[in-house]
């Protein structure tokens, strides 16, 4: 038993060579498929059964494409769309771990800055323009 299942562990390795495999959208069109699928036990609605279909359809392709260099492209163009978005909630997952140790004020160039808190009046000078301001904390 256990050398039918090496085989077919080298069988599935000889398969997949030379195909794209699980990269972060086709990972993230998994989860967005199986969320659909979900959804659609509480809305029973066709629309929604298709389009978690035609999601997880497309995430297997483009798990066994063979064109890496086009799956690449794509993903790289996915990764760049969500980094801002996926910074920002970064940014709030630090906020609120740290809300009672530290104080967040925004710079007038943007940058976010980090203070320690019950500091009293404090200036602040900013890493990134060299702005400073007085914020009490
Ligand atoms: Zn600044």
């Amino acid at each position: 038993m256990r050398i039918w299942f090496e085989k077919m562990a080298w069988k599935m390795q000889r398969f997949m060579m030379g195909r794209n495999g699980l990269d972060d959208l086709a990972r993230h069109l998994y989860i967005l498929g199986w969320v659909f699928i979900i959804l659609n036990i509480f809305f029973n609605n066709a629309g929604l059964y298709i389009l978690s279909l035609v999601v997880l359809g497309y995430a297997l392709f483009r798990m066994f494409s063979k064109n890496v260099a086009r799956r690449q492209q794509e993903n790289t163009v996915y990764l760049g769309l969500i980094s801002k978005p996926k910074r920002t909630w970064l940014q709030w997952q630090r906020r609120w771990k740290e809300r009672k140790t530290h104080c967040f004020f925004r710079c007038q160039c943007g940058t976010m800055l980090r203070v320690p808190k019950g500091k009293g009046e404090v200036i602040i000078t900013c890493p990134n323009c060299r702005r400073q301001m007085t914020k009490r904390t």
